[in-house]
């Protein structure tokens, strides 16, 4: 069974169960559904029902007759996605079967625009379903060719409204594939200018089979090298010459680039988007001249304002992403700085909020012990009175950080509960654990050899008072503040600069 993605509508189970190859298509969506015997007949190892234009024009198919190679204007399961040969019967080889298609436009009852439909039937087999053979028409009228190109770039253009940019450049070759093609020329190609507009470089280009590419050489291209091209380009936004020796003194450099690459006509248009020249699209003739008609100048036109807007919307769209992760960061930094205490730097009291409750919640559910013990800092007022206020904040930022230090366990967290008070929460902490570490704490203090001449110690001390338990249902955050609490009461009323816990 294909996989199914969420936004895909619920059709492919009903063409997915037909006994025959089909290929459906929304007119208005570019996502084109294949059924298994679709896929399998077509030889498309894809794990997904829904195929891409690329996944089609890269199928090889042949003329069955003559035996060559159907190119992107003659490709039929393309010309039948873009509604081109609709009620009509076509044969086409692909891999030694030849495979006959009927495609059809239908208006499915749960859909709001019409859907191509195509079934696809090994010859052999094509009587059973009573398909009606034509002779495919190779000459073309000049109006129908214009109609099957435009309803080309229609694929392609919806194909291109939500390209995701590494994309891009398929899209891109694809169109002035189609652009070569129709235009029955040897060569076609994209060329972007620089921000600064000094430079151009060639970013895509398509060949007819047996003409040379040029892109690698065209890179970084100085306006100076061309001035008369950049001039008219600039100016006129259309540059069209049916017979490059025709070039007049004052487009030397071009005439000795063109005659360099064998260039007998070219014909560029400029492609802007929002009033700024981004480059030009255009088509080259080496074999032969061509004097450029009206409906080449407007097909280059048509595929290069598509182009163009597709560009400046897919980078309309990287710098709004670029923007999203600066705001997604900025964010990030803004919890963070939410979460901490401005003068000593660790967890302030809104985090200790979060985090007991959070603890409490998983060490209910888990059955684990846990402890939360309460710091408070000995004659503490005596000390700013007595060394300044500065001097205070300075022993504040000196024990938060030394008591921070005593932790090393995942999940441990020391906060600033108030004034000169913390808050520790110890998850994992059993009866015999917590005593030795609040002595711990209380050593590294003790340690640090503040000194404070107007206490009974001639140092600065701590008092610590806990309440260990394995909490239940019952247990409140309340209770276990309750409990910290009367410790570091009886601690301070037992004479200070001592621990007092209560293990429940
Ligand atoms: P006890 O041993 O009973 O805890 O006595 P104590 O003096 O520490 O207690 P008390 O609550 O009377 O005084 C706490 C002092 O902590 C009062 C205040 O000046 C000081 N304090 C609170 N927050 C800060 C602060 O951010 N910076 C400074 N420098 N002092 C602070
Ligand atoms: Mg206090
Ligand atoms: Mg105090």
């Amino acid at each position: 069974m294909p996989k199914l993605k969420d936004d895909t509508p619920h059709y492919w189970a009903i063409i997915d169960a037909l006994p025959f190859a089909v290929l459906l298509k929304d007119t208005a969506k570019p996502h084109i559904f294949a059924n298994k015997q679709a896929l399998h007949l077509l030889s498309l190892t894809t794990d997904s029902f829904v195929l891409s234009l690329h996944d089609i024009r890269h199928i090889r198919l042949a003329d069955p007759i003559s035996k060559t190679q159907l190119s992107l204007a003659q490709n039929p399961l393309l010309m039948a996605l873009s509604g081109s040969s609709v009620n009509q019967s076509v044969l086409f080889e692909y891999s030694g079967t030849t495979v006959q298609l009927y495609a059809t436009t239908v208006q499915l009852s749960f859909t709001l625009s019409n859907s191509v439909l195509i079934v696809l039937t090994p010859e052999s087999t094509a009587s059973k379903f009573d398909i009606a053979q034509t002779e495919r028409v190779d000459d073309t009228s000049e109006l129908e060719e214009a109609l099957a190109f435009d309803k080309l770039m229609s694929l392609i253009s919806t194909e291109l409204i939500n390209v995701r940019p590494d994309k891009l450049d398929i899209h891109i070759e694809d169109a002035l594939t189609a652009l070569g093609e129709f235009c029955h020329a040897d060569r076609s190609y994209v060329f972007l200018f620089d921000k600064q507009m000094k430079h151009m470089s060639n970013t895509h280009e398509w060949v007819r089979t047996g003409i040379k590419a040029h892109k690698e050489n065209l890179q970084n291209v100085p306006h100076q090298a061309l001035p008369y091209f950049w001039h008219v380009i600039q100016t006129e936004l259309i540059f069209a010459i049916s017979d490059v020796e025709q070039l007049t003194e004052a487009a030397q450099a071009e005439k000795n680039e063109f005659n360099a690459e064998n260039i007998q006509s070219v014909l560029c248009t400029a492609m802007s988007s929002e009033g700024q020249l981004l480059g030009f699209v255009g088509c080259d003739m080496v074999a032969r001249k061509r004097n450029w008609t009206a409906s080449d100048i407007r097909r280059l036109k048509l595929v290069g304002n598509m182009i163009a807007n597709t560009i400046q919307n897919v980078n309309y769209r990287l710098s709004l992403q670029k923007m999203q992760n600066k705001l997604v960061k900025a964010n990030q930094e803004l919890k963070v700085l939410a979460a901490r205490d401005g003068l000593t730097g660790i967890a302030n009291r809104r985090q200790f909020d979060e985090v007991i409750l959070q603890e409490l919640h998983r060490c209910t559910r888990a059955q684990a012990p846990l402890c939360l013990m309460l710091i408070d800092i000995d004659h503490f007022k005596d000390f700013n009175d007595n060394y300044g206020h500065l001097a205070g904040d300075d022993a504040l930022k000196r024990v938060a950080i030394a008591l921070q230090q005593q932790l090393k366990r995942q999940g441990e967290l020391i906060a600033r509960y108030g004034g000169e008070e913390f808050a520790v929460i110890l998850p994992q902490c059993d009866s015999a654990e917590a005593p030795l570490i609040a002595k711990r704490l209380h050593a590294a203090i003790f340690k640090l050899a503040i000194e404070h001449t107007f206490s009974p110690w001639q140092l600065l001390t701590i008092s610590i008072g806990y309440c260990q338990l394995t909490p239940d249902k019952k247990t409140s955050i309340n209770t276990l503040i309750e409990k910290a609490d009367t410790a570091l009461y009886q601690a301070k009323a037992a004479g200070r600069n001592q621990v007092k816990g209560i293990s429940l």
